[in-house]
């Protein structure tokens, strides 16, 4: 089976988790300042905090912009669970703005309309979160526009979108939101086997991220209630969670990192290759969205189902069955059953759901050969036409 996504993991990447393993620090030493260090130097961002995962990551930042009970968060149906779930932790309620039916990406113009209303009914949200679909950026120049005007945080889920970059700045500068927050899982485009981060400008913010990522612990006699006891001293003054990076997984980020530009540059050439090889199936190929340099963590087809005599299921299931690992991203989140049951039904954002009806994701991995690719292309073509 040709999977979708694939890690590269090279011997550079094994020597330095296998150095880890040999020092003195398996958790709490260079490593992860190390790899902050790199998420930095790529983003321009001030300040880096990397944890277990992209979900901690949304989790934290969440709470650093102070989500709680009675606040509202806004996200995209079209994305992983994660994105929305982070507000429930809170105690927020959840809601959607419909997507871009070109981009795929949560609708400015859609946004700006719930926006509106939500201003009329004084339900105005706290914090929303775009999530850069595939890796392509959301408007986010509209998006930080509306920021001002309705008085929300932006937290961008990049999970997507390391690598890519927007108007010319790296995605996750956080020149238009207050938090970025990048995923590490193997699937995604760099790796530190599970892991996340979240970036900022905010001196504050940062600093709240790092109590909530380690128990509301700090060492730091500034921010201590109390005189200091002693070398052992430490104080809760909040409280957190265990959400940290390891060493191990650190030291697989700096290496990975330093092969980024690459794991892009890849990525954009199969695209490329896709674009042409495909140009004459009845699909919707991915459209680019002017002044974005998407990550191309993903490869989406929409399947013109009226030119075509199969069901989006059995084009799936047919290609699964001749070797090609497609996958779907993703099951709009306001149709999962734990949603359902707050109240949200089919029909509530059609555009999402007319895009689920229709995607699909294609193998997409910077290893990928052009034999592979041909292959996806070859059966791809012969079960539309067949
Ligand atoms: C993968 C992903 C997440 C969650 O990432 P983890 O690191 O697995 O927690 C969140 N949002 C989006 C859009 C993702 O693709």
């Amino acid at each position: 089976m040709i999977p979708y996504g694939k890690q590269e993991i090279i011997q550079q990447d094994i020597d330095a988790v296998v150095q880890v393993l040999q020092s003195d620090f398996l958790t709490q030493g260079p490593q992860v300042p190390a790899f902050e260090a790199a998420l930095k130097a790529h983003t321009s961002a001030e300040f880096a905090l990397a944890v277990n995962s992209a979900t901690s990551a949304l989790h934290i930042a969440c709470l650093a912009l102070g989500l709680g009970r009675g606040d509202i968060l806004w996200t995209t149906p079209v994305t992983f669970v994660a994105s929305a779930n982070c507000g429930l932790y809170c105690g927020a309620s959840v809601d959607f703005v419909d997507i871009d039916p070109q981009t795929y990406n949560m609708s400015a113009s859609a946004l700006e309309a719930k926006l509106v209303q939500a201003k009329e009914t004084n339900a105005l949200p706290k914090v929303i979160i775009p999530v850069h679909l595939c890796g392509q950026a959301c408007d986010m120049k509209k998006i930080h526009a509306l920021s001002k005007e309705y008085g929300f945080k932006i937290i961008e889920d990049a999970s997507h979108a390391i690598g890519g970059r927007y108007l010319d700045a790296p995605i996750g500068s956080c020149e238009y939101s207050d938090i970025t927050v990048f995923s590490f899982h193997p699937v995604k485009i760099v790796t530190t086997a599970e892991g996340g981060a979240a970036m900022t400008n905010s001196q504050e913010l940062a600093d709240k991220m790092a109590l909530y990522r380690s128990h509301g612990i700090t060492r730091d006699v500034d921010k201590m209630v109390n005189e200091s006891h002693g070398g052992w001293y430490y104080e809760q003054i909040d409280l957190g969670f265990n959400y940290r990076m390891t060493e191990l997984q650190a030291a697989l980020g700096v290496s990975q990192m330093q092969r980024l530009d690459n794991f892009v540059a890849d990525r954009h050439r199969l695209a490329e290759r896709y674009n042409q090889l495909l140009s004459r199936l009845p699909i919707s190929l991915p459209y680019q969205l002017e002044g974005t340099y998407s990550g191309l963590h993903l490869y989406v087809i929409r399947l013109q189902l009226e030119t075509i005599s199969k069901t989006h299921r059995e084009i799936f299931e047919a290609l699964r069955e001749n070797g090609i690992g497609v996958n779907l991203h993703y099951i709009p989140v306001h149709t999962q059953p734990y949603y359902q049951k707050m109240g949200f039904k089919f029909g509530d954002f059609p555009q999402a759901e007319a895009y689920y009806q229709e995607a699909i994701s294609l193998p997409m991995f910077h290893l990928m050969s052009y034999v592979q690719q041909d292959e996806v292309v070859r059966v791809l073509t012969s079960v539309l036409k067949g």
